[in-house]
């Protein structure tokens, strides 16, 4: 399968170079990208996490929270969210068919909105979890202006599914290739997924927000002080969070068919995407209908 790495928005933290590690100083903001993918299947475009949507950019303060949108200051330009980038891409937003949520926290989610059409996948206790709006924190990071229609949400338990290199309850997904799968990884949120998906050279692992600076994933592993404090800050389950941390590193070590990322490192996604984090792919002529991943298409 074809896989685009998109960049849906970046924020930009308070804290500088103790964020992201790479800002100038620490008075200055950071820069964190909003990682998305989208994938090309025959069962049409595939989007894994949606970042920021039109309607975020256009109207933040009806969708966000005061206190989101000092902390982050997102970097609200148009054409860095998920649907204007699939359309530079050549591509029909309406060939969206189906989405796949790590977790609905306002960065992640935001998008949802943009592709009404869309079938939406995560794990139960996310969709549960989000909407019962029970702590003052979830009520900043959870937003139902988001995702007002809660249109064609399809939802699975956490404990169903299989083993999957070190990971249990692993699950494919309904009407979905096998070739992408829904990774329990608890801890940033009850819910909270990574979503693995094979590509033309081997297994990527979007672990979403189950860690989010690169040096994490080091042998000796490593966080800026205000990474560290951000994920504190939203932990739902620290255990969880760190044990999955800790098989997260384990398969880096001993799987090199498995490439793992997170959300939020600039670094990581400029390796993958090929361009800098706040750039844009490059443009395509309009695609034909339906013209998805036709080399990978087995002959007739
Ligand atoms: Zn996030």
């Amino acid at each position: 399968m074809v896989v685009h790495h998109l960049n849906c928005v970046s924020t930009c933290p308070l804290g500088g170079r103790l964020m992201d590690g790479r800002a100038s100083s620490v008075v200055t903001r950071g820069e964190l990208c909003c990682h998305c993918l989208l994938v090309e299947t025959e069962q049409g475009l595939v989007l894994i996490d949606t970042g920021f949507g039109l309607e975020d950019v256009r109207n933040p303060r009806s969708r966000l929270s005061r206190f989101f949108l000092a902390l982050v200051s997102p970097d609200f330009r148009e054409e860095m969210t998920a649907i204007r980038q699939i359309e530079r891409l050549g591509y029909d937003p309406r060939d969206v068919r189906h989405i796949v949520l790590s977790h609905l926290d306002f960065d992640h989610a935001g998008g949802l909105s943009d592709f009404p059409q869309a079938t939406v996948h995560m794990f139960h206790v996310e969709s549960t979890y989000a909407r019962a709006q029970r702590t003052w924190m979830d009520r900043q990071r959870f937003r139902p202006q988001q995702w007002p229609t809660m249109q064609h949400w399809q939802t699975y338990a956490s404990d169903d599914g299989e083993r999957w290199r070190g990971f249990e309850h692993v699950r494919a997904l309904d009407g979905l290739p096998p070739s992408i799968l829904l990774v329990p990884l608890r801890g940033h949120t009850f819910g909270h997924a990574g979503i693995a998906v094979e590509g033309r050279s081997g297994w990527l692992l979007d672990a979403a927000d189950a860690y989010f600076y690169r040096d994490e994933m080091a042998d000796r592993p490593h966080c800026t002080p205000g990474l560290r404090f951000y994920q504190w800050m939203l932990e739902k389950d620290r255990r969880a969070r760190f044990e999955n941390q800790a098989r997260l590193r384990a398969l880096r070590r001993e799987d090199n068919d498995v490439l793992i990322f997170c959300s939020h490192d600039m670094v990581e996604f400029e390796a993958l995407a090929g361009r800098p984090g706040g750039t844009l792919p490059r443009e395509r002529p309009r695609q034909a209908p339906g013209a998805y991943d036709a080399a990978a298409r087995p002959a007739r």
